[in-house]
């Protein structure tokens, strides 16, 4: 069996002064049976995997292509050659900025062409679970953002938008549901041993329910990981 995989995500969250935070939260993540990555804000990833090199540092976001006039973006060469070891993409939150699922696949090729292990988020809103169509349109979302040609090193971070930052987490019927369609699409594509995340409101209370769970590898964390007391707690329960 791997081990539970769980990733900080700063979001836009970090300065100087968090390489502190970094340090900490490296400290506490020093457990072999645990695999822990944080995903920092770009101006953060050199400094950050410099003063923690035995912690695995992520990036939050690339440009699809790998070099060009393409002002103000950064590639995943670039952003691996920092230090990141892995890169969450397809975030509701950027998909909200305008990464549409074509431009989602194309980042998660350009991602694995630089080496990197790609946390590919997919979730659906609210409207679209009332309606029933939850694990449809994960699916479809799914399906839609993975490129031609897959690498090993994949994993699914499930994040329902309505649960991310909302103190609120899906029922287990509810994520099992979905769950099984995101396999179902794995199998489909012959990455079946791709890990599958939950995030939206992880909490160290929440953890072990989750992590209990035979269908959750890991767990994707936003606002918990911001603090290294409260993301050590969340890896503590964990283990
Ligand atoms: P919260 O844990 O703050 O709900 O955020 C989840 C998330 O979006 C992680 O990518």
């Amino acid at each position: 069996m791997t081990h539970p995989l769980i990733v900080g995500n700063w979001k836009m969250h970090g300065d100087g002064a968090w390489l502190d935070r970094v340090a900490a939260i490296a400290g506490a993540v020093a457990v072999p049976q645990i695999d822990v990555a944080l995903c920092v804000p770009a101006t953060l990833i050199h400094r950050a995997a410099t003063i923690a090199p035995g912690l695995t540092i992520g990036a939050q976001d690339c440009h699809w292509a790998a070099t060009g006039a393409h002002t103000g973006a950064i590639s995943a060469m670039m952003l691996r050659e920092a230090g990141a070891q892995v890169m969450i993409l397809g975030h509701s939150e950027r998909r909200a900025a305008g990464d549409d699922d074509a431009h989602v696949a194309a980042k998660v090729a350009a991602a694995q062409n630089a080496g990197l292990r790609v946390i590919l988020c997919v979730g659906e809103s609210a409207a679209e679970r009332d309606d029933g169509a939850a694990t449809a349109r994960v699916r479809a979302q799914l399906i839609a953002s993975l490129p031609e040609r897959l690498t090993a090193g994949l994993t699914i971070a499930y994040e329902p938008i309505w649960a991310i930052g909302r103190g609120v987490i899906p029922s287990p019927v509810e994520i099992t549901s979905v769950v099984d369609g995101i396999r179902s699409v794995l199998t489909a594509r012959n990455v079946a041993n791709a890990r599958v995340l939950y995030g939206g409101s992880v909490t160290a209370a929440a953890t072990r329910d989750l992590l209990a769970r035979t269908d959750i590898d890991g767990l994707l964390v936003g606002a918990a990981s911001l603090k290294p007391a409260t993301f050590s707690e969340i890896i503590g329960a964990a283990i």
